[in-house]
């Protein structure tokens, strides 16, 4: 099956957020108490049952304008997915037939290695500790549905399809390059952008750590030679992280 993907275009994005609630709804996520911080953008960062949130940033134009940016964040379903590489729990953390990378919650062991293999800050974990994010709504596109924020986005600014026809229409449209285009093997989440990533609050070059790629290759298979999934994502996140420090310890707890 030719990989799927995402297109998103900020510059289409009205930042009405319905993409935000029929995640949550198609989820059954619930909603979380926030406080007002003096913007709609709401809430301020990812969260276990948050899996797309739109991120408002406010720049100027060259005339001293005030331009504003709607941009998702979320998971971007990296074809090298530094999450998958490091995760020491086998399915937790799978790939779909679509290409979408998606999560298992009862193969989780809550290790939270995954945090740190992944270049863009998306794993969260859930008051059972197990994780949380994006699936690409491998549940509706296995059915042949759009996934639920795409189906919702009354602007095109999130469009689902065929990942090498969505980057040619977006080439087709005007944007040169293409985010996500061909940075860890391409993402899943494709970015059509006019101005360079770092204005829209996006890494430059994202990359795997160098730890998480040590352990793939190396320590990872020795780990899993004698120990058990738990066993090794201890010594696995010892070696990553070293010991653990007290206030984690009692947060764990
Ligand atoms: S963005 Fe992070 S969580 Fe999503 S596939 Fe990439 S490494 Fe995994
Ligand atoms: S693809 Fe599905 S799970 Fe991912 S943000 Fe959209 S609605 Fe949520
Ligand atoms: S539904 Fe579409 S227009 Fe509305 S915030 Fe989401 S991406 Fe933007």
């Amino acid at each position: 099956m030719a990989r799927k993907a995402l297109l998103i275009s900020p510059e289409r994005c009205i930042g009405c957020r319905g993409c935000q609630t029929a995640c949550k709804e198609w989820n059954h996520l619930p909603g979380t108490k926030t406080v007002n911080r003096g913007t709609v953008e709401n809430p301020p960062d990812l969260t276990p049952y948050l899996y797309n949130r739109i991120r408002y940033i406010e720049t100027a134009t060259e005339a001293d304008m005030v331009r504003w940016l709607f941009v998702s964040q979320r998971c971007m379903h990296c074809g090298d997915a530094g999450c998958i590489k490091i995760c020491p729990a086998p399915g937790a953390l799978f790939r779909t037939k679509e290409g979408a990378v998606a999560f298992n919650k009862e193969k989780c062991i809550g290790c939270k290695l995954c945090v740190a293999g992944c270049p863009f800050d998306v794993p969260r974990y859930d008051d059972k500790d197990k994780i949380s994010k994006c699936h690409l709504c491998y549940d509706r596109t296995s059915e042949g549905l759009l996934p639920a924020c795409a189906k919702t986005c009354p602007t095109g600014a999130i469009r689902y399809g065929e990942r090498d026809a969505l980057i040619g229409m977006a080439k087709k449209e005007g944007y040169g390059k293409v985010y996500g285009e061909a940075d860890l093997d391409g993402l899943g989440a494709l970015y059509a952008f006019i101005d360079p990533p770092k204005l829209y609050g996006m890494s430059e070059k994202p990359a795997i750590p160098e730890s998480v790629v040590f352990w793939h290759k190396v320590l990872k298979p020795l780990a899993y030679i004698g120990l058990g999934g738990a066993v090794a994502a201890a010594v696995l996140h010892y070696v990553a992280f070293g010991p653990k420090k007290d206030e984690e310890v009692k947060k764990d707890e």
